[in-house]
């Protein structure tokens, strides 16, 4: 079994990659082309090849579709099949609307929407020809009920939603299932910096009083990718302790 994870040098991603390792997965870890991503990506494979699979990292800008198809041509060349697929990058530049740049806007679509297409239209081509495969595609909270100071990324990751409902319709014959999550609020370097005060304003609003944990989020995408998950497809599952009910 191999899967792809894009954005996998750091956080969300890089728990993925380990999770899928642990499941047996042989995974392709994608990272942004610049020298510290590789450094950091390469780390995760190591610790990936440590699980006892066969890991290798692919440098590709996710937003940039020759990179994309010539990046999955690799993975194929190199694994032979493509079980799983995990589109994971994504950035923000957040900001309120009156005060957005077109570039800041442009930015988020073409990281966090695009590389859906740009990842997708390959990697599908190669399921259709397999007749099997699962993926998943990272959303948001923001893209189910928006979030002030985020109209480009709540837009990314709304238009997610519905291309993972639209894949999931074009492909389900040939036993290709898509799916997506949502985090809400996950533990990260940014959620520590919060003060106590903050955190328990936030707190009020979650309904298991805690952020996330990203092996929170790698659990329920290794669920979504596996066979326990054969007659799930086109779902987004919100995972944010209950951020909205
Ligand atoms: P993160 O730590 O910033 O990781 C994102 C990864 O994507 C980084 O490795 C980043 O590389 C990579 N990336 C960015 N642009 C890329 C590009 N053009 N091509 C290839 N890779 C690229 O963020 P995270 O918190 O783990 O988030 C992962 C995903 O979960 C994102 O889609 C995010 O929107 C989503 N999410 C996160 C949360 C949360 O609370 N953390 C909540 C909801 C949804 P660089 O380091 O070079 O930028």
């Amino acid at each position: 079994m191999t899967a792809i994870i894009t954005g996998a040098s750091q956080g969300i991603g890089e728990c993925i990659a380990k999770r899928l390792a642990k499941d047996g997965y042989n995974v392709a870890i994608n990272c942004y082309p610049s020298d510290g991503d590789k450094e950091k990506a390469e780390k995760v494979a190591e610790e990936c090849r440590a699980m006892g699979v066969e890991a290798e990292v692919f440098a590709a800008d996710v937003s940039r579709y020759d990179q994309c198809e010539a990046m999955v041509k690799a993975i194929k060349e190199r694994f032979g099949v493509i079980d799983a697929l995990v589109n994971n990058a994504g950035i923000t530049k957040d900001g309120l609307l009156a005060r957005m740049s077109e570039e800041q806007y442009d930015a988020v679509i073409a990281v966090n929407q695009k590389s859906i297409f740009n990842m997708m239209k390959p990697v599908c081509s190669i399921m259709m020809k397999q007749k099997h495969g699962a993926i998943v595609n990272m959303a948001s909270v923001a893209g189910l009920y928006g979030n002030p100071g985020q109209f480009n990324y709540s837009a990314s990751k709304a238009a997610i939603i519905g291309m993972t409902m639209s894949a999931a319709k074009e492909f389900g014959a040939r036993n290709i299932r898509v799916n997506a999550v949502a985090p809400g609020l996950i533990k990260t370097p940014m959620t520590d910096a919060l003060t106590d005060e903050q955190k328990d304003k936030i707190f009020g609003q979650i309904a298991l009083k805690r952020f996330g944990e990203v092996s929170e989020i790698a659990s329920t995408v290794s669920f979504l990718l596996s066979e326990e998950a054969s007659y799930i497809t086109g779902q987004t599952i919100e995972i944010s302790g209950g951020l909205a009910m």
